[in-house]
Formats: C-alpha cells, sequence, structure tokens
C-alpha cells in the first residue's frame, strides 16, 4: 500500500479539520475477520477533494454526506472524498482482516489454554486497519468506540467505559482529542487487576495463562505506576490528561510497548514467568516510566510529522530514565542508560545510515519507521540530557510546562519546543541546535596529557575530533574525573569550545598538578561521545577498574574498553583478558551482563575459531568464578549462572543442570533457565529434536514455542537448517515473532560449514521475501537472518551487487547497508590486529 507523503499530509491538513470518529467493530465473526462501521465527521474547505485510509479485506459500503460513493473506487488503501461540503459526515463499513503481525487487530490463540485475545496497534499508519482514518499525527480528533464480541470476554479501550448496554456490547465514552495512531482496544478473556492512585483508576491486564505471574508482581508494577505518576505530577504542571491508566501486557507485540493514552500496551514477556534479574525488574520500570512520560509528550502534544518523531522518543526516553532513578527503587537507571541504551545510539550513530537526531525532512511514514532507532531514542535522550547540563534543569521543566500549556491536545514542531525552551532560558538555542539536533554522527573526546621529569602534567587537553564525512565538532559540558593512588577522585568540569582550534581544550586546573593514575573524560556521563582515556590510563584501567565506587564511572570505563575493541583500536584478546580479570568482582549486575552481551559479539565475530574457542574459555571461566562468589538465589547468581551456560562447551555440566544434578544452591532451573541450557546443548550438537520436543511439551506457552522455533533453528543438522530457511524465505502463517525466533536460531559461529551456502541464499532470495510481509516484520527478519559471522570479503560482495540493484525496498537497503557496514568493521578490526601481531 502507497505510505503516506509529507507532502500529501500538509496538504490534507490544510484542507480538513477532523471533529470525530465513532468507531463500531463487532469481532465475533469469524477467526480471519471482523466488521467494522466508522462514522467521521469533519470540516472542509468547500469543494475540496482529498481522500480517507482504508485496508479492507472487503470495503461494503461507503457513504459521503448522505450519498453512496462506489466502494470499486478504492485504489489500495486510499478512497477519494470529492465534493466536499463545509460539514461532512463519511461512513465507512468494511471487514477487516486479523493480522499475525502485531499490526492492525492482532488476534492470537494461546497455545497454553486455546483462549483468544486480540488488541489493536493503529502506529505508525495501522489505524486504517481497523477503521476508516485520516491517518497523519496533526488531524486529531476525539474516537468514541463501541465493540461486540462474546459476552464472557472483557474488552478495554484508550476511553472509559460508559455503558454495556448488554451482554457482549461495550460502549466507551469520548476520548480526548487523539491522533488515529494512538487508537487501541484489548479483547479477550483477559484477567485484571485493578487499583487507583491520587484518583487516577489504574488496571493491569494480561492473559489468562499469564495470570499467576502478573499477580505475583503486581504490587511491583502497580508502585512503580505509583512512584511515575506522583513524579510526573511534580515535573509537569498538567496533571495526568487521559482519565483512567489501564497497562496491558499483550501478546506477540513488536516493539517493547506503545503509548496509547489510557491504555498503554506492553509486550507480554514483561510478565515474568521465570527468575529475572534486577536488571530485568529496572527495565520494565523503566519501560512504564518511557510510556507515561509519552502521555505528555506524543500523545498530549503531538508532533505535526514523522520528522519530529524524536520529540516523542528522545523525551520519553530520558524523562522514562530520569524519573526511574528519581522516583523507584532502580537508583541507577542512568547506569544502565550509559552502557546498554547509549551503547544502541553510538552503535546506530556510526554506521552508514545515521541521520541527524531531527531529520529535515521525512518524506512519508514508511521511512518513518525506519528512524525508530537508537538514535531516535538513545542519542536523543542524550542530547536532551547534554541540554540540562547546559540551561539548568529549572529552565528546562519552564520550557517544557509552557510548551504543554501552548499545545495541549494540540500538534507541534521542533521550531516549537526551541522556542519554549529559549524563552525559558534566556538563551538563544539555534546554534546548539543546529550542531546536535540537525547533523549527524558522533564526535570522540580524546585525553591528551604530558607528564614532566617530576611526574606532573606538563600538558593536560580533552581533543574533540569528528569523521572526516560529517565534521562537526560540538559544545559540550562534561566532567573529567582524576582518580589518584590513594583512591581520591576529583572532578573538574569544563565546556569544550567546538570551535577551539584543532577542537583542543586544555584543562588548565590539571596543568602543574602531579599526574593521576587514571583521567576520565565525561565523568557522569552527561554528554553523547565517545571517549578515549589516553595510553597511560588506558594501562591502569585493569588496576583502577576494581577500586571505583561509583558504578556510573565503571560503566563508561567498560564501555570505552568495548569501543576500542569494536574500532579495532585495542585486540579483543586483551578485551577478553580484562573481562577475566575483572568482572567477577563487578558487583552492579547489569555492568556484567552487559559487558557479557557486548563481548560476545566481538569474540564471534572478531576473531578466529582458534583464538575464539580460548576466548570463550575465559569467559566461561569468568562465569564460573562469579557463580563461585555469588550468593545462592538473587540477581548475581542469575547473571553468572547464564554466562556460564553461554560460554561453557561443558556438555556434562549442562545436562547436569536440565537434569537437577550438581546446580549451585538457590538457583532455580526453572522454564526460561532450561531453554537456555537446551539451547546451548543444541549448539553444541549434544541435544536434538527428541529433546526439543520434549521440552515444548512441558512448557505450551507462546514464549515456549518460539524458544521451540530458536533451537530447531540452530539444530546442526542440513534437513533443520533447510526447513528453518523455508521459514525465514516464505513463512507467511507463522506470526511475525515466531519467524524472527527461527531467525535468530539459523545463525550459529560454530555452524559455518553447515550454513555456508545459505550467505549467498540470503542476498538472493531476501528481495523476493520482502514483500510478502508487513515492514515491520520484513524489517526485523531480514535483520535477524543476516549471515553476521560470515565475516569475509565474499559476503561483502554479495551485499555490494545487492545494494547495486536500483528496485530494494529502502528498508531492506537500510538492513544490508548497516549490517554490511558491521561486516566491513570486524574485517578492519582483523586486519589492523593481525599487522599489529606481526
Ligand atoms: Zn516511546
Amino acid at each position: 500500500m502507497p505510505s503516506l507523503s509529507h507532502v500529501e499530509a500538509t496538504a490534507r491538513g490544510a484542507l480538513i479539520t477532523v471533529e470525530s470518529y465513532q468507531v463500531d467493530l463487532d469481532v465475533t465473526g469469524s477467526d480471519e475477520r471482523f466488521r467494522s462501521h466508522t462514522t467521521i465527521s469533519f470540516r472542509a474547505t468547500p469543494g475540496a477533494e482529498t481522500f480517507v485510509e482504508v485496508s479492507p479485506a472487503r470495503l461494503r459500503a461507503v457513504r459521503l454526506n448522505g450519498r453512496d460513493l462506489d466502494p470499486g473506487t478504492l485504489v489500495d488503501n486510499r478512497l477519494a472524498l470529492a465534493g466536499l461540503a463545509e460539514a461532512n459526515t463519511l461512513v465507512v463499513e468494511a471487514e477487516m482482516a486479523y493480522s499475525n503481525t502485531g499490526e492492525g487487530l492482532h488476534r492470537f490463540v494461546d497455545p497454553a489454554d486455546g483462549e483468544t485475545y486480540l488488541y489493536a496497534t493503529s502506529f505508525l499508519d495501522n489505524a486504517q486497519r481497523v477503521f476508516a482514518a485520516f491517518d497523519q499525527p496533526d488531524l486529531k480528533a476525539p474516537v468514541t468506540l463501541a465493540v461486540t464480541a462474546p459476552a464472557e470476554w472483557a474488552v478495554a479501550a484508550n476511553g472509559e467505559l460508559a455503558a454495556n448496554p448488554r451482554p457482549g456490547r461495550w460502549e466507551f465514552a469520548p476520548t480526548a482529542p487523539l491522533a488515529p495512531y494512538l487508537v487501541t482496544l484489548i479483547a479477550g478473556p483477559w484477567h485484571v487487576r485493578r487499583a487507583e492512585h491520587d484518583g487516577v483508576p489504574l488496571g493491569l491486564w494480561c492473559r489468562r495463562s499469564l495470570a499467576e505471574h502478573l499477580d505475583a508482581d503486581a504490587e511491583e508494577i502497580l508502585t512503580v505506576t505509583r512512584q511515575c505518576l506522583d513524579r510526573f505530577h511534580e515535573l509537569f504542571a498538567e496533571r495526568y490528561p487521559f482519565g483512567k491508566y489501564d497497562q496491558a501486557f499483550v501478546p506477540e507485540f513488536n516493539a517493547g510497548a506503545m503509548e496509547n493514552p489510557g491504555l498503554v500496551t506492553f509486550r507480554d514477556d514483561l510478565v515474568f514467568r521465570s527468575a529475572v534479574t534486577d536488571t530485568q525488574r529496572e527495565q520494565r520500570a523503566t519501560t512504564i516510566a518511557h510510556e507515561m512520560a509519552h502521555m505528555w509528550f506524543g500523545d498530549l502534544v503531538t508532533m505535526r510529522w514523522w520528522d519530529d518523531l524524536w520529540l516523542n522518543e528522545s523525551f520519553a526516553e530520558y524523562l522514562g530514565t530520569r524519573v526511574t532513578a528519581e522516583a523507584s527503587r532502580f537508583g541507577r537507571a542512568w547506569t544502565t542508560f550509559a552502557l546498554r541504551r547509549k551503547g544502541w545510539g553510538y552503535a546506530a550513530d556510526q554506521r552508514p545510515s545515521t541521520h541527524p537526531v531531527a531529520p529535515e525532512e521525512v518524506a512519508d511514514s514508511a521511512l518513518a519507521l525506519l528512524n525508530f532507532d537508537g538514535i531516535s531514542y538513545a542519542k536523543g535522550a542524550s542530547v536532551l540530557r547534554q541540554l540540562v547540563a547546559w540551561v539548568g534543569d529549572e529552565a528546562f521543566l519552564a520550557g517544557l510546562n509552557a510548551h504543554f500549556a501552548a499545545h495541549r491536545f494540540g500538534n507541534a514542531t521542533l521550531a516549537d519546543l526551541l522556542g519554549a525552551l529559549s524563552a525559558a532560558s534566556g538563551r538563544d538555542l539555534s546554534g546548539w541546535a543546529g550542531r546536535w539536533l540537525r547533523r549527524a554522527q558522533v564526535n570522540t573526546l580524546r585525553a591528551e596529557v604530558a607528564v614532566d621529569a617530576d611526574g606532573r602534567y606538563a600538558q593536560a587537553a580533552i581533543v574533540q575530533t569528528a569523521p572526516a564525512t560529517h565534521p562537526v565538532l560540538r559544545p559540550h559540558r562534561i566532567g573529567v574525573d582524576r582518580y589518584d593512588a590513594d583512591g581520591t577522585v576529583t572532578r573538574v568540569e569544563v565546556d569544550l569550545d567546538p570551535d577551539a582550534d584543532g577542537g583542543r581544550t586544555v584543562l588548565a586546573g590539571l596543568v602543574g598538578q602531579p599526574a593521576a593514575r587514571l583521567l576520565l573524560p565525561n565523568a557522569g556521563d552527561l554528554t553523547f561521545a565517545k571517549i578515549r582515556l589516553d595510553p597511560a590510563s588506558a594501562d591502569a584501567v585493569p588496576l583502577v577498574l576494581p577500586t571505583v565506587t561509583d558504578p556510573l564511572a565503571r560503566a563508561l570505563l567498560w564501555g570505552e574498553a568495548l569501543d576500542a575493541a569494536t574500532d579495532g583500536e585495542r585486540p579483543v584478546a586483551g578485551l577478553v583478558g580484562l573481562v577475566d580479570a575483572a568482572l567477577p568482582g563487578e558487583t552492579e549486575v547489569v555492568i556484567v551482563e552487559d559487558v557479557l552481551r557486548s563481548v560476545r559479539p566481538l569474540v564471534d565475530r572478531y576473531l578466529d575459531p582458534l583464538a575464539r574457542e580460548a576466548a570463550l574459555l575465559r569467559l566461561a571461566g569468568a562465569g564460573e568464578r562469579m557463580l563461585a562468589t555469588a550468593g545462592a538465589g538473587g540477581s548475581r547468581q542469575l547473571a553468572a549462572a547464564r554466562a556460564l551456560i553461554d560460554a561453557t562447551t561443558d556438555v556434562d555440566l549442562l545436562t547436569g543442570w536440565l537434569a537437577g544434578r550438581g546446580v549451585p544452591d538457590g538457583l532455580a532451573v526453572d522454564t526460561e533457565l532450561r531453554w537456555s541450557l537446551l539451547g546451548r546443548l543444541v549448539v553444541l550438537g549434544a541435544a536434538g529434536e527428541a529433546e526439543i520436543a520434549a521440552e515444548a511439551a512441558a512448557d505450551l506457552s507462546a514464549a515456549g514455542a518460539e524458544r521451540a522455533a530458536r533451537c530447531r533453528a540452530a539444530l546442526p543438522d542440513p534437513a533443520a537448517k533447510a526447513a528453518a530457511w523455508e521459514i525465514v524465505v516464505r513463512n507467511t502463517e507463522l506470526s511475525g515473532r515466531l519467524v524472527g525466533a527461527v531467525a535468530e536460531g539459523f545463525w550459529q559461529p560454530d555452524q559455518a560449514e553447515l550454513t555456508g551456502p545459505y550467505v549467498a541464499r540470503y542476498f538472493a532470495e531476501m528481495p523476493v521475501a520482502w514483500p510478502r510481509r508487513t515492514a515491520w516484520v520484513a524489517e526485523s527478519v531480514a535483520h535477524l537472518a543476516f549471515p553476521r559471522y560470515a565475516v569475509a570479503q565474499p559476503t561483502r560482495d554479495l551485499a555490494a551487487a545487492l545494494l547495486a540493484r536500483d528496485d530494494l525496498p529502502a528498508g531492506l537497503r537500510r538492513v544490508v547497508t548497516d549490517l554490511d557496514d558491521d561486516l566491513r568493521r570486524a574485517l578492519v578490526a582483523r586486519t589492523a590486529v593481525a599487522a599489529a601481531a606481526a
């Protein structure tokens, strides 16, 4: 279907004003389709022409101002509307298809008990799969929804339930004005927990088969919800604007969550059915806070067009992390942000597809979907944190509150927000925004020192550089910490001048002082920049790291080491040595988890098989030592166990744990850990289809089906690979999530010979597979199925040949361009390390 362009949206936005939607859905029919009846009231320039979007399985009838229109005039997803009056009423009756891709009205049959669940995702332009809509973010209108569904079901929507006139009929009150992409509902035999806080009714929803797990965590989820609500009410002058606040955990969801006003939908993997680490609990809390931040940023004030997507996501990410850190028990949320989220942002910003946080133009809604990446989220949030350091928190919040007041229930642009922040801070932000928001790529801040014969700094400076492709230096307000041998830590604050000669800012306060053991640039992590330690500091890391008491500083030191290895500046083997020496002593579980998560792809992609085997041994050894020192039960033990399972080749240990032998005290070998053990055994060739089938039979859940699919795709067996590939490139019957699980399991670094023929097949077959799927699923599968371990020039040649075609979908072009660039970096790093060793 053609995607709405910015030009079309602007033209339509000038012609019409939508006054209301009345949407009536009937989901009592077949398993394939539901009935949708939409009445739209809108005003228009008399005599004008425009179009409405609707993507039906069958369009039954259309009436505009009482006149019947021919349903046959629907072209793709657009219905032309001519001869408009000043006040118009459009009625569209259609049969719509349920989806299995998490878009539109998703229909899911729970394998655990056979119950059926529905939920709607209208984002990004999928409202038209549920009801006829002028599907653009700046045509907001109140939505009045009614649903006919089986009488024994429960139904919830954005608005409050107004009436239940008869069994099987739910009528909801009109909402506040909503952008079409924010309209949602859930229907099915949902389990619900209700509560209330500060006058706001709260609800938690999940499938019945997850009820016991939701109930076990309900107090924690509600506590976080209450704390966040209170904190947002302290920060913002405008109270929560959408009445009730329901949070539904829904199956086979694509993203982490979606900020539908009054009814946020979350992926139901966040209802934990097995033991999890505190990091996972923190991540759930941050997601809750992130979605709540959207109630103001995105929902109350909506971007005018998708080019200001960052106004939604950067703010939600910044405020979500901040409020989690300030209001919940997860006070170290900025440490998680530093390593995990910013790592995602740095990676995205260094790829060929990088774009400014606020691009000048996003031509259509299909291209907008590609910008939901580490730049719009993590870099944007990080840039906002830098802005707060620059203008001060009071001015920042005053600007936000003025922005909300000026545009409540309406739309706004970057210029509007900058105007409000400039007025509140008394500073002209145009130069700052030009460098930070309108220009792509990341700066490197390198500490440069010279020490004299007395051991004092003769020179000390931070040198800012930019890649040749994006030669822009930026103003940074940063801290620099000096770590001394006696354990003292001293911070100097410094403003880096973007126009300084050679990007060099002298640390005047340090010159003449005794040299520190280690200097850490960007201490406090206030800016978005790659950092490099001076050589003496880099050498001191193994010694200093265990003595650093601030977890955020440790995260930054680990981040620096990971980044230098990724860039090929230091060998991966050295990084693995640091992990082996220092990680078992790390007390912050999120650092343990994220360091291992980042080291592993480097081990799998940067090292030759022999070096890789040696590195895995060291990682397994580190896991073992962590496990030996971890207390019984708790996050640290679980993180250590997972680290050991992922790296070990000890089949006896793995089969023993599965059978309940030799399990460390306090470690629960529960459903998820069993799948991890089995997954590793499958890769090692020590378990097969029989074991997978037995495990799947014992776990009849949706998650169990995904784990089993991933295990089957990972089997070191030609027939299993052929079957898995067939699913990856052809299958549209399975849900998007299941196909993704197969793609995820397919490539294994240990199976180069077996999967060799599929490297070329990826490049030949993915363009054919792409159009069979919706954009979201196609992109996710193309990403997961990329031959990421085939780090070799022939793979790059195949990528180049594919990219030379001019008929590639934009999304596939972007996936291949970026992942090919990852191969390029891995090859460069391998060459650099080989040259250094020679
Ligand atoms: Zn968001």
